[in-house]
């Protein structure tokens, strides 16, 4: 029976790791962090994800998962060895790969027989024959080594869900062996007749750029509709309904929001345009996207500070910190740049996230006051501003609501409400394209 090994427990690789425990497989994952290690071993996760404690204390139980903050015990136990550790931004856009090849290096160092090294995170074209050549390099003379891409699109929020039936696998690599190994280890996911893909290293590395961009644009094209929406007297709701009905479009990713955000669509556009502009050849719609995307975070606070001339002063409640609801993950949230614009015009802030606020309060620290809940946050405010979808934020008792601001002025910037409705009970609702 094969064995695993996950190098990386942020969000893919815990969530990895968890997954291919549930398959059947005996499972280790390892990561640098170890109090992340030690709070995995009393079986908490150190982040908010559903359902993703209860599936793990199963694996725990039945004895096929085990956290260890010793890498090598990990890699050495494995036959199979996911990587899956963070590719974050550089200021540039570039894509930061030290510690891809850290991971790598200390695979090399404790591997004397033959092994399959998949590479799980996002890495741009060529990374994965960067590794083989590492690799071998690294492993010459000691022991033969196989390797391949398989590149996530779980989604934070439905990660385990979306990992025990994604809409496809895609497995990148120059050999059949890794193929049949990777089969083997997916079997369940074969039996799900989830289709599979398989192509070359940059292929598959291409892929996960592309699926990103192409949805980061949907976002962002729905957005610039909502911004011309306003000007026009148009509903941005009724518009991508309509547009959505058409199989060439489909009704996904085409929710008016504040901007999109969280740790891939904004970094994994940024890498994408900044490594073909580097090699000459420039994807301006992908740079007009990220563009795009900014000025939707400045409209959201162009639209608070037009309705009260200026925000000196301002006391506003901020609903939702998290870059979307189901997640405590705040990373390139458009909460952050908004709250930033806000602080800087003069508004005084007092936030609530379901599962955020400690990050929150990391990073705002005495800039803003934080409340326990949605009606602590409405609290004696000027106004509530609406920044993610939590699904409580959709249920809202609106008369307690009413009740608790002192001016009934509400900015939706998830369209969660209907106009007709909260201006019935008196309030100023303010969307973005409605
Ligand atoms: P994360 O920051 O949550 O987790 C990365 C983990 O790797 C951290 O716990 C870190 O301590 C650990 N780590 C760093 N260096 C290490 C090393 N040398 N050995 C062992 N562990 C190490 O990141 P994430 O969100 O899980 O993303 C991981 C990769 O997957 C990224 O490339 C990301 O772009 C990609 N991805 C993420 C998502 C998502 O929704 N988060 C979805 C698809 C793909």
């Amino acid at each position: 029976m094969d064995k695993v090994a996950v190098l990386g427990a942020g969000y893919v690789g815990l969530t990895t790791a968890v997954g291919l425990s549930a398959f059947g497989w005996p499972v280790v994952c390892t990561d640098v962090d170890k109090e992340k290690i030690e709070s995995l071993n009393k079986g908490q996760v150190p982040f908010f994800e559903p359902g993703l404690e209860e599936w793990m204390a199963q694996s725990m139980q039945k004895g096929l998962l085990t956290f260890t903050p010793d890498a090598s015990i990990a890699i050495r136990s494995a036959d199979v060895i996911f990587v899956a550790v963070g590719t974050p931004s550089l200021p540039d856009g570039s894509v930061e790969l030290s510690d891809l090849f850290a991971a790598v290096s200390t695979i090399s160092e404790h591997m004397t027989e033959d092994k399959l090294i998949v590479i799980k995170s996002t890495v741009p074209p060529g990374t994965t024959q960067r590794v083989k050549e590492f690799l071998g390099e690294r492993l010459a003379g000691i022991c033969s080594f196989e390797v391949a891409t398989n590149p996530e699109f779980l989604r934070e929020g439905s990660a385990i869900a979306d990992f025990m039936k994604p809409d496809r696998v895609v497995i990148g690599t120059d050999r059949s062996v890794p193929i049949e190994r990777l089969q083997r280890i997916y079997q369940p996911l074969i039996e799900r007749e989830v289709p599979f893909i398989y192509t070359n290293f940059q292929t598959a590395e291409m892929i996960k750029y592309s699926a990103n961009s192409f949805l980061a644009m949907k976002v962002a094209f729905i957005n610039e509709i909502s911004r011309v929406c306003d000007l026009a007297g148009a509903d941005v709701l009724t518009i991508a309904r309509a547009i959505g009905q058409d199989p060439r479009i489909g009704p996904a990713y085409l929710q008016p929001g504040p901007g999109y955000g969280g740790s891939c669509l904004p970094k994994d556009t940024a890498a994408f345009a900044h490594f073909f502009r580097e090699r000459g050849m420039p994807l301006p719609i992908i740079e007009a996207v990220m563009e795009s995307n900014h000025m939707q975070h400045r409209y959201a606070v162009q639209k608070i500070s037009d309705y009260y001339n200026t925000l000196d002063g301002i006391k506003l409640g901020v609903l939702g910190t998290a870059f979307k609801g189901g997640t405590s993950d705040m990373r390139q949230s458009p909460a952050i740049p908004i709250i930033n614009q806000l602080l800087q015009l003069g508004a005084e802030l007092t936030l609530y996230d379901p599962q955020a606020l400690d990050e929150a309060r990391q990073l705002w620290g005495d800039a803003c006051l934080y409340a326990e809940d949605e009606y602590e946050a409405a609290a004696g405010q000027d106004g509530i501003v609406i920044v993610t979808d939590w699904p409580s934020f959709r249920q809202l008792d609106l008369d307690r609501v009413a009740q608790a601001l002192s001016r009934k002025v509400m900015f939706d910037f998830r369209s969660l409400y209907q106009r007709a409705k909260l201006e019935q009970m008196g309030f100023d609702y303010i969307a973005i394209g409605r």
